[in-house]
């Protein structure tokens, strides 16, 4: 940290920053403590790391569960300073005394108080929802962003991310799935929008790139919709591929093929309307293939009339959750974070895809019995076929 107390209560911040004889000098004259715990705290100034503030070792002060690395006090001052150019008033650890938590900067702008977590190391979920709970009590938006280290790329528009990654997806007021990033060792901020999972590690998204001095707050906020430059074909490659991987998991380990097998299909035979992608699919960490085809062998799969509501898909949806073979995500940053939107879009895209009818809203008709193809290589032309027909109407 970059902020202590003096014994008479008063502040110490290492920003603006000083000469290390300067620093060291006050070292010697003064003690240091902990805003929030009042323990004891040395000053470090050495040569490997920025100066800042440490606990003793063996304290069980929160603020010293994450060690400040190089590269998270640098990316602390790089925010600070990025926010001081932007002509507002950001104020470096400020503690919230009704909370007892400090973030890394506070700042207030278009009439709103925001708290600027930048974290790079793992920390477990609960202590991130605690904290975001915590600021929305107060009024406080947090805004957290995610080391840019983490990022890791697996070619252009594609990106694993880790469970840990995902606690910092978050949606805008206008619906945009998006997760920010910044790299003190590059100056860039890194922006994942668009983001549709294939498995529950890889995503398709858009990655924009941006030097810090042409960002500004207000894309961390509400960041606008950029243009997909990810294809039909990128995702019709991913979901092949990941077929085949879970294919290679086999009838023992995995449920899904386990019981399509029982119920004398194959994951190579699937039509090619299951593992579509929706706007809502970041809700479920389980890839949208797999869960798809539990809602396709829980209601349309040899049906060949009868009508489905969505509170039934939805039952059957959450059986399947408490039997684990559908997991949920832990998304603390994005409100009204219901499954329900994601199978709602997923069944509104079979309707356009003239696979069901909608009587109304909620309500689905079967009017024709799903044929699923008796060989790869049919499940194949099918596959092109419909791709060439309807690849609009889900990737645009
Ligand atoms: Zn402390």
């Amino acid at each position: 940290m970059l902020t202590a107390i003096r014994k008479d209560g008063t502040i110490v911040h290492l920003l603006p920053r000083r000469s290390k004889e300067l620093l060291k000098k006050e070292r010697e004259k003064e003690e240091f403590f902990c805003p929030e715990c009042r323990e004891k705290v040395i000053m470090k100034v050495g040569t490997k790391k920025m100066e800042h503030f440490a606990h003793q070792q063996g304290s069980f002060c929160v603020e010293s569960y994450e060690k400040e690395t190089e590269y998270h006090l640098n990316g602390k001052l790089q925010l600070y300073q990025w926010l001081e150019k932007q002509q507002l008033a950001p104020y470096l650890e400020p503690f919230y005394s009704s909370i007892r938590q400090r973030p890394d900067i506070g700042v207030s702008c278009f009439d709103r108080n925001f708290a600027i977590e930048f974290q790079c190391a793992n920390i477990p979920p609960e202590l991130m929802v605690k904290r975001t709970n915590a600021y929305r009590t107060q009024n406080i938006t947090p805004i957290w962003i995610l080391g840019g280290k983490n990022i890791k790329r697996k070619g252009s528009g594609k990106v694993s991310l880790s469970n840990f990654d995902y606690l910092f997806l978050t949606r805008s007021p206008s619906g945009l799935w998006y997760l920010p990033a910044y790299c003190p060792e590059s100056n860039i901020f890194i922006l994942l929008t668009n983001i549709s999972p294939v498995s529950s590690k890889n995503v398709l998204s858009e990655i924009s790139i941006f030097p810090h001095q042409s960002f500004l707050i207000q894309y961390l906020i509400a960041p606008v919709k950029r243009n997909n430059t990810c294809t039909c074909h990128d995702w019709k490659r991913e979901i092949r591929s990941h077929k085949s991987s879970l294919l290679l998991q086999g009838y023992y380990t995995n449920d899904v093929i386990k019981e399509l097998y029982l119920q004398g299909m194959n994951i190579s035979l699937l039509p090619a309307m299951i593992g579509l992608p929706v706007a809502n699919a970041p809700i479920i960490e389980t890839a949208p293939l797999v869960w798809q085809s539990y809602l396709f062998l829980d209601h349309i799969y040899r049906k060949k009339e009868g009508v489905i509501t969505l509170e039934e898909i939805y039952r059957s949806f959450m059986k399947r959750v408490r039997k684990n073979q559908i997991k949920l995500r832990l998304l603390p940053l994005v409100r009204d974070c219901h499954p329900r939107k994601a199978l709602l879009e997923y069944f509104h895209l079979l309707v356009r895809l003239q696979v069901l009818e909608a009587v109304n809203d909620t309500t689905f008709k079967i009017i024709n019995e799903v044929k699923t193809p008796e060989h790869v290589l049919m499940q194949q032309e099918q596959e092109e076929l419909f791709y060439r027909k309807f690849a609009h109407l889900f990737f645009k």
